[in-house]
């Protein structure tokens, strides 16, 4: 963190005397770190995957061939580095949609529940290898209005991570339904949870709490940057509330002047 940061500049002052002008530019250095950082966290998250795919090119050009039987693990790992590259791309172009999206277009009427239809059907399949049980408690009669692909990213971006860090076997429930007059949006699961010290950094671009587990996940620790940006567009927030070794539990809720009258 940088600490406040004063800048002086000393200027003649009626002829005969000097005037020192202060200025706090504590924020300004501030941005200009948060710039910095945001360029090195990219440049190393496409690093590390390039470096597989070279070392791999090389080792198959010329003497280092390596024998056919592994041909087939090279390109597999090739094509998942590629994969991530290609999905870090995909979240950064997000990200920067939304930053410079336009604030009226994002007052459309959303079909909500087909959209968690969509991701339901994804998260199924996502959901083959962990056997996860998915439970979707959706209210069919909830629709809002937004943005329908910003929301899209919000809404998944839980429910994978969800998926993703709950061990196999665990339970995972979604609800979309009505709660006081607010439109409430649920992800609840049984996984490792996280600790206090990280909760309130998650929604920090590039931050994961276990660096190296993510890695075989394929996280880029985006998504929940990316998700707390769309809710603060939809004059909503991402409450997150967890024990560890319990699971955690990711809402949002959406005021009634955002929720479409039903005919
Ligand atoms: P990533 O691409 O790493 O999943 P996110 O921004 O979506 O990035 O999430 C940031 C970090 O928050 C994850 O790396 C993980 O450590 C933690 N996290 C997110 N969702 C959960 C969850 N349901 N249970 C436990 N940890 C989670």
């Amino acid at each position: 963190a940088i600490e406040q940061v004063l800048e002086f500049r000393v200027m003649p002052y009626a002829s005969t005397q000097l005037m020192v002008v202060v200025r706090d530019v504590t924020r300004l250095k501030q941005l200009e770190q948060m710039r910095k950082d945001f360029v090195a966290n990219v440049s190393h998250e496409l690093r590390t995957p390039l470096t597989v795919v070279t070392g791999y090119l090389e080792m198959m050009d010329g003497d280092m061939m390596p024998p056919p039987a592994m041909w087939n693990k090279a390109q597999n790992t090739m094509l998942e580095q590629c994969k991530r590259m290609d999905s870090l791309v995909n979240q950064l172009l997000s990200l920067s949609r939304i930053e410079g999206a336009r604030r009226q277009d994002s007052d459309k009427v959303v079909n909500v529940p087909q959209l968690l239809g969509y991701i339901q059907t994804e998260a199924q399949s996502i959901n083959q290898d962990k056997g996860h049980e998915l439970i979707f408690n959706i209210d069919t009669t909830l629709d809002i209005k937004g943005a329908e692909d910003e929301l899209r990213s919000a809404f998944s971006n839980l429910v994978f991570n969800a998926i993703h860090y709950t061990k196999p076997g665990g339970k995972i429930e979604v609800t979309w339904q009505r709660k006081n007059n607010h439109a409430c949006f649920s992800v609840n699961d049984n996984g490792d949870g996280i600790a206090p010290e990280h909760i309130n950094r998650l929604t920090e671009r590039f931050y994961r709490v276990d660096k190296a587990r993510s890695r075989t996940t394929g996280g880029s620790g985006l998504g929940l940057a990316i998700t707390k940006h769309v809710l603060t567009r939809h004059d909503s927030q991402l409450n997150i509330s967890s024990v560890v070794g319990k699971g955690s539990c990711f809402s949002f809720e959406f005021s009634i002047d955002k929720i479409v009258p039903q005919a």
